[in-house]
C-alpha cells in the first residue's frame, strides 16, 4: 500500500527514535497542530519513544474542539425549528453546546442528519423545497473549500432554502495567538499537512521568522511524525528558525490555487470565537456580502436573537487550555471520571480529533508521568 506501509514501517520509526536521540543535546518543547497527529502520536506511543528532554504537547488543530459553544447554541436553536433540517458532521452531533447537544435536539424530534459533505446537503435542499436546509460549516481551511463550493451552486442554482452556519476557523491566526502568549513553551511546530495541501505555506514564513520557531509541514503517520520531530529538532540544535516540508508528497509551498480562489470568492476573513479560548482576530471565515443570503444567522436572526442556554456543563471543562497546548488531557480532573467519551462535558472527549478522547482511547491511566525511552519497548504500539 504505497504512501501508508512506509510510513508506519516499524524499522524506520527505531531509525527515526535513535537518530532522534543521538541528536537531541537539551529540553525542547514542541507543538503539533493537528488533533490527527495528537491521534497518531498517541496511538503508536511516539512520545513515549522520544528521549524524556523532548516534549510534545498538543495543539488547536481539531475542528470540532475549537468550534464556540456560542455557534452551537445558534446551531441547537436551528436544529429545533420544525420547517428545518439540519445537516452537519456526525462529530458535532454530541458536542455540548451550553446546555445540551444535537443529539438531545434530535431525539426530541429536531430533523438533524449527518452529512460527509455540504454537497449532500445542498441536495437535501433541492429535494425538499418545502423545508429550510441549514448545514454547520465547521472547520479550518480543510473542509472550507467544499463549503465554498456549496455556497457557489446553491447561489448559481438559486436554491433559497439552502443557508449556511459558518463556523470555520483558521489555522495561522491560531499558531500565532500560541506563540504571542508571554508565557509560551512551544519551541517548534509541527504544522498540519492537510491544511498546508490547501493553503500552500508561505505564510508560514512570517511567522517562522516573527517568533524564530521552526516550522515543519508534517504528515499524520508514524513516520511523518518523527521524521517532522526530527527535521524540527535538527533546526533547534542548529539554532535556526525555517520553514520546511515533511508532507512533500501531498504539500506544496503555493498549495491548491484553484482552492484558494474559491475560498477568497466566496468568503472574507472575520475574527471568530473558539472555544474556550476567545475571540482571536481576523481568525475565522464568513460568507462575503454577495452571499449573506445564504448566511443563516441573516435568514434566522429573528430565531436565533437573544440566545438561548443556561445551564453550564462545561464549567469543569478545561478544553480550552488543552487546545492551547497549556494542558495535557490528564491534567483535567474530570479526565476519565466526570468526563468520559459516553458523557463528555466537553468536546476534545467527543470529538475523533480530540485530545482527551486520544488519550481516554489509547492511554486512559495516563495521569501516570510518561515513561522515558530507557523505560519503554520503542514503537510498542505499532503494528
Ligand atoms: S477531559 Fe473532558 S472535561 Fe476535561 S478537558 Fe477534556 S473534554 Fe474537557
Amino acid at each position: 500500500m504505497k504512501y501508508i506501509s512506509e510510513y508506519r514501517d516499524r524499522g524506520l520509526v527505531h531509525d527515526y527514535g535513535a537518530a532522534i536521540a543521538a541528536l537531541v543535546t537539551r529540553p525542547w518543547t514542541l507543538m503539533e497542530i493537528c488533533g490527527g497527529q495528537t491521534h497518531t502520536i498517541v496511538k503508536y506511543g511516539l512520545d513515549q519513544l522520544l528521549p524524556a528532554d523532548v516534549a510534545l504537547i498538543h495543539g488547536p488543530g481539531c475542528p470540532v474542539c475549537v468550534t464556540d459553544a456560542a455557534l452551537i447554541d445558534q446551531a441547537l436553536t436551528l436544529a429545533a425549528q420544525p420547517d428545518v433540517v439540519f445537516c452537519t458532521y456526525g462529530d458535532m452531533v454530541r458536542v455540548p453546546g451550553t446546555a445540551t447537544d444535537l443529539l438531545s435536539v434530535k431525539a426530541q424530534g429536531g430533523d438533524v442528519r449527518l452529512v460527509y459533505s455540504p454537497l449532500e446537503a445542498l441536495a437535501l435542499a433541492r429535494r425538499h423545497r418545502d423545508r429550510q436546509v441549514v448545514f454547520f460549516a465547521v472547520g479550518f481551511e480543510t473542509t472550507a473549500p467544499a463549503t465554498a463550493m456549496a455556497v457557489h451552486r446553491a447561489a448559481q442554482q438559486q436554491i433559497d432554502n439552502f443557508s449556511v452556519l459558518v463556523a470555520h476557523v483558521l489555522v495561522p491566526p491560531a499558531i500565532e495567538a500560541i506563540l504571542a502568549a508571554p508565557d509560551c513553551r512551544v519551541q517548534g511546530v509541527l504544522a498540519a499537512g492537510h491544511v498546508c495541501a490547501v493553503t500552500g505555506y508561505d505564510r508560514y514564513l512570517a511567522i517562522a521568522a516573527r517568533y524564530q520557531v521552526p516550522i515543519v509541514v508534517t504528515g499524520f503517520e508514524p513516520v511523518d511524525i518523527l521524521q517532522g520531530v526530527y527535521r524540527c529538532l535538527r533546526q533547534l540544535e542548529a539554532g535556526l528558525a525555517e520553514v520546511e516540508n515533511q508532507y512533500a508528497r501531498l504539500v506544496s509551498r503555493p498549495g491548491n490555487q484553484l482552492a484558494q480562489q474559491l475560498m477568497a470568492q466566496i468568503f472574507q476573513v472575520v475574527p471568530r470565537g473558539w472555544r474556550g479560548w476567545g475571540t482571536l482576530p481576523q481568525s475565522g471565515l464568513g460568507l462575503r456580502d454577495a452571499y449573506r443570503h445564504l448566511d443563516a444567522q441573516v435568514r434566522f436572526c429573528d430565531r436565533l436573537r437573544g440566545g438561548v442556554q443556561v445551564a453550564s456543563p462545561e464549567s469543569l471543562c478545561i478544553g480550552g487550555l488543552v487546545l492551547q497546548g497549556r494542558k495535557q488531557p490528564p491534567d483535567c480532573p474530570a479526565f476519565g471520571t466526570r468526563c468520559r467519551p459516553e458523557h463528555p462535558l466537553g468536546a476534545p472527549m467527543v470529538s475523533t480529533e480530540g485530545a482527551c478522547a486520544a488519550y481516554y482511547r489509547y492511554r486512559p491511566a495516563s495521569s501516570a508521568p510518561l515513561p522515558s525511552l530507557a523505560t519503554q519497548q520503542p514503537g510498542a504500539g505499532l503494528p
